[in-house]
């Protein structure tokens, strides 16, 4: 059945009603995970699945998303494929949290209300690896090559006095 999705979610009443809810939402709204993205484009797409994990409401699913980072090996920005696996019970109080099945995740949800938005975002945040990377060092190198391209072209025409050619030495490099 169609979910209602004006947070905060009542999760009891989702897993009651075995409820799917999928759901769209643009990355720009997350203002902690901006910190986190070199653009503000891009779409996280959820998948969930409510259920009842023995006493507790339950949720299992996945928020996935292409997003823009910066690559900290060549410090530009590549498209990166997000996913976060989610397999969550909710417990009202912490001092619950270990009393969820075992291939569950515990995550508090006071009164059984869940804010939809903040669970997404820390997802996202989750799935965010700690040191961006293009996938080989191979895509980190081709951008490099089209980067010193780009610099030479440029300053190709400029004329430069004897005494100072700064890309003297670049041009010494690209020979190699
Ligand atoms: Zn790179």
């Amino acid at each position: 059945m169609a979910s209602q999705l004006q947070d905060p979610l009542d999760v009891g009443q989702l897993a009651a009603q075995r409820t799917r809810l999928e759901h769209d939402y643009p990355l720009g709204r997350f203002s902690r995970l901006r910190d986190s993205l070199a653009r503000p484009d891009g779409v996280a797409v959820v998948d969930f699945r409510f259920h009842s994990a023995g006493a507790y409401p339950a949720l299992e699913g996945a928020v996935r998303a292409r997003a823009w980072l910066i690559c900290q090996r060549c410090l530009k920005e590549f498209e990166a494929s997000l996913e976060s696996p989610v397999r969550v019970a909710f417990v009202a109080r912490d001092a619950e949290a270990g009393r969820v099945p075992e291939a569950y995740d515990a995550v508090t949800a006071p009164g059984g209300q869940l804010v939809l938005d903040e669970f997404v975002e820390d997802e996202l945040l989750l799935a965010v690896p700690l040191v961006p990377m293009h996938a080989t060092p191979a895509d980190c190198a081709m951008r490099k090559a089209m980067v010193v391209e780009e610099v030479v072209a440029v300053e190709k025409p400029a004329p430069v006095a004897p005494t100072q050619r700064p890309f003297a030495d670049l041009r010494n490099l690209l020979k190699r």
